[in-house]
């Protein structure tokens, strides 16, 4: 736990959320601030900063409740779809460090569009890269 952390406030009681699962490494609330009604949050119980530093072990109890909760909020909200995303660093948009998943309702012209893809690949730039990112694997 750690004491400055708003999540690690919300595992402790210590701020209110709204709750929608709970099990022993997780817990899954809404959103303060939803993208959609019912954006809810997944996050482990444990802190942990970011996707770099959770253990894998951790990281699967979260996916477990991660599709549990897509489940329930695609019926439950009748949505069209659901995005689940997380967030890692600020440059990727994190503003709490303390590691959750997103899941997002969405439904059919909901006015949200989806990323589009800024440029293509110049001549051997992809192989380039497939080096760079499995020489770091
Ligand atoms: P990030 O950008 O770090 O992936 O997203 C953090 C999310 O946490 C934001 O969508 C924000 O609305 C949500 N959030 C921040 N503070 C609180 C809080 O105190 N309670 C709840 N339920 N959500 C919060
Ligand atoms: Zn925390």
């Amino acid at each position: 736990m750690k004491n400055d952390c708003i999540f690690c406030k919300i595992v402790k009681r210590e701020i209110p959320a709204h709750k929608l699962h709970e099990d022993t490494e997780t817990l899954a609330f809404l959103d303060i601030n939803p993208v959609n009604i019912g954006h809810a949050l997944v996050i482990p119980k444990k802190h942990f900063p970011n996707i770099y530093e959770i253990p894998e072990e951790t990281l699967l109890h979260v996916i477990k409740t991660v599709k549990k909760i897509s489940h329930a909020v695609k019926k439950g909200l009748k949505a069209d779809g659901i995005n689940v995303t997380m967030n890692n660093d600020p440059a990727a948009g994190q503003i709490v460090f303390h590691a959750h998943i997103h899941i997002i309702p969405r439904h059919i012209n909901d006015g949200f569009s989806h990323w589009r893809g800024k440029r293509g690949y110049q001549e051997g730039e992809k192989e380039a890269v497939v080096q760079k990112i499995t020489q770091a694997l």
